[in-house]
């Protein structure tokens, strides 16, 4: 065992190292140094502490210098800053930030865990007062008393990450006008397209102005004392404040200038046991590259779940034990104005980019019984591959029920299962908490299904140009309230009778409200002989690709 440990960065990732380490070694000599004025600080409470939802600043400190002290024995410096690394003495050079006096300290192991800092573009206007990030709790005091004294009545949020929304939901609690600019087609990355756009919509409905496909372009002062954003398109938005959340960058400075290795995307490199390029270094969190589950490449995913556990396995291999990271799928879950929004693992732009085989499914249950009051709509995206089902990523948007589903799927998908796997889960049941055939199972069954040969799977994107019938099985009365435009209208009660009237040499693709019975009508159809195909989650996925048609097409089940 090492005996001299030195952890740069006291949060996520280094706080957890820290106190395993002292778990693990009670001889070990473990000292802590973080830039800033605490250690083991909430930054994900932040976003909650600036929209007063957490009122009491001192809940955001899940644990003092002191407590490091007195519990664990660790020490803790803050506001002192690693400037250096001299990796041939293996010694580190600290900067005391109330003296400017530097020092060295010598050390057995080092652990980095200096985060990722907030990506500030050089662009005209960017240091003007009232444009701010948020990373820290000095920060968020910063945009709390701003909108104090200034009484702040409108806000731009530039980019729609996960920071971004939790910045703009609690801009709203504050009660003041919120718009979000954001440079892609859609907020929300970790979603593909059709996804995010329940995300807008919901935006839309709460009265969050969102401008995709548009970058800032300056900031200028406005005469009146606030604010203009400036977009490439010429528009101008004024704004008391602006907060900048367009995502954020590995630290690696201290790395880097070290000579340590880096990986593809800019993170630290790291292996299983955290190790980085030098045995006597280890690197975790937000400013390490590792592998993907999914697609095997390097990825760089600052959240707070990793970083902790990254933290664990330095400080068991620190201590010899043959603990390893399995790899990281980007777990995450957002709040956006009571909507929940969660994926894990691949999504299809990176599914695409890896060149890897999938499949998709969407399904659109409610998140528990329906006759249980308050079923609330579920909206899941279930991607797989070809042939042995393996689980590849999973998103879902909706008001309830949302995280767990999404957290079974992250477990099975972490343990490689497939879909058929999914079909088989034994999940927790009662009315007012899921249904008997769960979300989760019924993903799993359609996926399997569609494997299985029983139910084939029609891609959306193949509509216009497949040549195929196109089948809506709904009632009259839904199919005139809005249908896909060049669909056949047959309702499933009629189809057995009406079977003469279909083609047998041409493909048909059938669709309904959500894809029940547009199942039920091709298992029919699949056993009459017809080739056949269903569009997975009906006409409530179509408008999820078309939001245009949203008011004609109220989907039912
Ligand atoms: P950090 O927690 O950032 O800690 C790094 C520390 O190192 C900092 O205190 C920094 O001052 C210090 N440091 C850096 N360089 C030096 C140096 N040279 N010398 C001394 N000290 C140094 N993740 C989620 O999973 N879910 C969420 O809901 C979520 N919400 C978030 C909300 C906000 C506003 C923010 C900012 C982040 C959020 N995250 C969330 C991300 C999560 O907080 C990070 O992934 C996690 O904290 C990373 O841990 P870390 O130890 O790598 O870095």
């Amino acid at each position: 065992m090492a005996k001299k440990v030195l952890i740069v960065g006291g949060v996520a990732g280094g706080a957890s190292c820290a106190a395993r380490l002292r778990r693990l070694s009670e001889e070990a000599d473990i000292v802590v140094f973080d830039r800033g004025p605490y250690v083991s600080f909430a930054n994900c409470g932040l976003p909650y502490y600036v929209g007063n939802v957490i009122l009491d600043e001192k809940k955001l400190l899940v644990a003092s210098a002191d407590l490091f002290q007195t519990r664990f024995n660790i020490e803790v410096r803050t506001e002192h800053e690693v400037m250096a690394i001299d990796r041939e003495r293996r010694e580190i050079e600290v900067k005391r930030l109330s003296t400017g006096e530097t020092y060295r300290e010598r050390y057995d192991a080092l652990v980095l865990s200096p985060g990722a800092s907030p990506i500030r573009p050089p662009l005209p206007g960017i240091d003007l007062p009232g444009i701010f990030v948020l990373r820290t709790i000095p920060d968020s005091r910063r945009i709390k008393d701003w909108i104090g004294e200034r009484e702040a009545k409108r806000a731009v949020v530039v980019g729609g990450g996960l920071i971004g929304m939790e910045m703009a939901e609690n801009l709203v609690h504050l009660d003041l006008s919120v718009t979000v600019i954001e440079m892609l087609d859609q907020v929300l990355p970790p979603l593909d397209p059709e996804m995010a756009e329940l995300v807008h919509q919901h935006l839309q409905a709460k009265g969050v102005s969102v401008r995709l496909r548009d970058a800032v372009a300056s900031f200028e002062p406005s005469p009146e004392g606030a604010l203009a954003v400036r977009t490439k398109s010429g528009e101008a938005f004024p704004a008391d404040l602006v907060v900048l959340s367009i995502g954020v960058r590995p630290e690696t400075k201290l790395a880097r200038d070290a000579g340590l290795a880096l990986g593809e995307r800019g993170g630290i490199r790291v292996d299983e046991a955290m190790h980085t390029s030098d045995p006597y270094i280890w690197a975790v969190g937000d400013a390490v590259e590792s592998r993907d589950i999914v697609t095997g490449e390097g990825n760089v995913a600052p959240l707070a779940g990793p970083a902790n556990r990254q933290g664990r396995v330095a400080a068991d291999s620190i201590c010899g034990r043959d603990a390893r990271f399995r790899g990281v799928q980007s777990t995450a879950v957002c709040g956006v104005l009571g909507l929940t929004v969660a994926a894990t693992g691949a999504n299809e732009k990176t599914l695409r980019r890896a060149a890897i085989q999938y499949e998709v499914i969407y399904l659109h249950p409610g998140h528990h019984a329906g006759y249980y009051p308050g079923a609330k709509p579920l909206h899941l995206k279930l991607l797989f591959s070809p042939g042995e089902g393996r689980i590849l990523g999973a998103q879902a948007v909706g008001l309830e029920g949302v995280e767990k589903r999404i957290d079974v799927i992250a477990m099975a998908l972490q343990k490689q299962a497939t879909v058929f796997d999914l079909e088989e889960a034994e999940l927790c049941y009662a009315p007012q908490y899921g249904a008997a055939k769960d979300p989760v199972n019924v993903a799993g069954m359609i996926a399997a299904n569609a494997l299985r040969g029983d139910a084939p799977l029609a891609r959306w994107e193949d509509l216009a140009t497949s040549g195929a019938m196109l089948l809506d099985v709904r009632e009259p009365a839904e199919f005139a309230a809005g249908h896909i435009e060049g669909a056949v209208n047959l309702p499933l009660p009629q189809l057995r009778r009406r079977l003469p009237e279909l083609p047998r040499e041409r493909e048909i693709m059938v669709y309904c409200g959500v894809g029940q019975r547009s199942y039920y009508a091709l298992r029919i159809l699949a056993q009459h002989g017809f080739k056949v195909r269903t569009l997975p989650g009906g006409l409530s996925t179509y408008v999820q690709f078309h939001p245009r048609l949203t008011s004609a097409g109220k989907a039912g089940s």
